[in-house]
């Protein structure tokens, strides 16, 4: 239905009233008063439907509203039409939101839509099992406030939710949670919590069951070994066919032994880092001393080793993770470069990081390889790093040990042209010596 009233037909109707009881004035012979009589009339009755339109619209419950003929009635309809289309609208949006929750309840993570300034929209049941969120009571909250955890804090200041963030669950200590945060909207933020109560453990025994058998090998390998060392030491010189049966032995025994080593280091990295035993990491002097430990490794290739320290700047951490990651580094450099290769070896300042790099014109690798070599065991050419007595497990190593370090790895390499592994460590890691 469609009504429009227009300043002339509102002036029509004037105009008609007025003439009909001018026309009936003039026939009884009282045209002003009967003419007053109808204006006043009119104003009463305009009066009466504004006082019944201010009732139905500020008290009454009913949905419709008061009965009216005329240009009021019209009025009334308009506004009815209008509550209507407003009702239908709520309908399909209450029923939107009600699909919403319900999915969102069917989640199997903890889900909290949070603003962006981080405070409480709204959050699912499972929310409030494992995160302790209270509904509605903690609307408004801001989640740092309830959720109180360092590594929490420290995920929400970097702002970087590539990665998820692991904490123990609030409520049940028993529970492991990873959080994922995600943009929601235009202007909110999606929380999903996850119980990888499981996973974790699982993952604990793993590691537990590699760090223990790489343990009750070592006894083994190392009265293997010893039996092998005695026997070829022996006054009596070994026929030469058991000479080199007996030196196979032992190089095998001794890359047993270098591998069950790195599976030892690999699951003492792959566990969370102890804040309390960090310290303050002399970089330089540690580099230094790197270099001359690795030079008994070099006799053989004769590589030229060239050093640019530039900077008196240590690293917040663990010493000896540090060590072993940069020795990896340089150790691959030097089995993988050809012999009397060049290899640099610096530690500067690059912006607000400090960058450790080791440089290589060793053989390259392929780009297709870049990404998997910190995976356990992955090795370009599987012979050639046996032949180097690698295991596949040094990058590994060093992947985790940035990883307690808040550092990057970067790897550059060009086939056929030499590598290039830098670390990246950032500022907050960074102390002045
Ligand atoms: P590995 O103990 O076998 O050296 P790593 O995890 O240290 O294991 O290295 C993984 C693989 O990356 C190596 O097998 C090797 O193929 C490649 N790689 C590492 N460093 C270099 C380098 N400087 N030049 C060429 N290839 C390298």
């Amino acid at each position: 239905m469609y009504f429009r009233l227009s300043i002339s037909t509102l002036f029509y109707r004037l105009v008609f009233w007025l003439f009909i009881s001018a026309v009936l004035g003039y026939i009884i012979g009282f045209i002003w008063q009967v003419i007053a009589l109808t204006c006043l009339f009119l104003l009463v009755s305009h009066y009466r439907h504004l006082y019944l339109l201010t009732k139905w619209l500020w008290h009454s419950k009913s949905l419709s509203p008061p009965q009216a003929s005329g240009i009021w009635g019209l009025i009334y309809d308009g506004l009815y039409r209008l509550i209507r289309q407003q009702r239908k609208k709520q309908k399909v949006l209450n029923d939107k939101i009600r699909r919403f929750r319900d999915g969102a309840e069917a989640l199997p993570d903890a889900a909290l839509v949070l603003s962006e300034d981080l405070s409480i929209l709204w959050g699912n049941k499972k929310a409030q099992n494992i995160l302790g969120i209270q509904w509605p009571g903690d609307v408004g909250q801001r989640i740092d406030n309830l959720i109180r955890f360092p590594e929490f804090s420290k995920y929400l200041e970097t702002g970087n939710f590539n990665a998820p963030c692991k904490i123990i669950s609030p409520v049940d200590h028993e529970l492991q949670l990873e959080l994922r945060m995600m943009p929601y909207g235009s202007e909110q933020l999606l929380l999903l919590a996850r119980d990888i109560s499981k996973i974790h453990r699982l993952e604990e025994m793993r590691r537990d069951f590699v760090a223990n058998v790489s343990h009750e090998l070592k006894t083994p390998l190392t009265v293997v070994r010893g039996y092998v060392e005695m026997i070829q030491s022996t006054e009596h010189a070994l026929d030469p066919h058991w000479q080199k049966a007996f030196s196979t032995i032992e190089g095998q025994v001794s890359r047993m032994g270098r591998l069950v080593e790195q599976l030892l280091i690999l699951s003492r990295v792959e566990i969370q880092i102890d804040h309390d035993a960090r310290e303050v990491v002399d970089m330089p002097a540690l580099i230094s001393g790197l270099i001359e430990e690795v030079s008994w490794l070099n006799q053989e290739k004769q590589h030229q080793i060239e050093v640019d320290i530039e900077s008196s700047i240590g690293i917040m951490g663990i010493e000896t993770e540090l060590k072993s990651a940069c020795a990896n580094l340089l150790s691959n450099a030097i089995a993988y470069t050809p012999k009397n290769g060049i290899i640099r070896l610096s530690w500067l300042r690059d912006g607000t990081k400090m960058k450790f790099s080791v440089q290589d014109n060793g053989p390259g690798i392929k780009p297709e390889h870049l990404n998997r070599l910190t995976e356990r065991f992955y090795r370009v050419d599987k012979s050639r790093s046996r032949d180097t007595g690698g295991s596949g497990l040094g990058l590994a190593i060093v992947k985790h040990v940035l990883h307690h370090h808040n550092a990057e790895l970067v790897i550059n390499s060009r086939w056929g042209q030499g590598s290039e592994f830098v670390i990246y460590f950032e500022q907050t890691s960074q102390r002045e010596l």
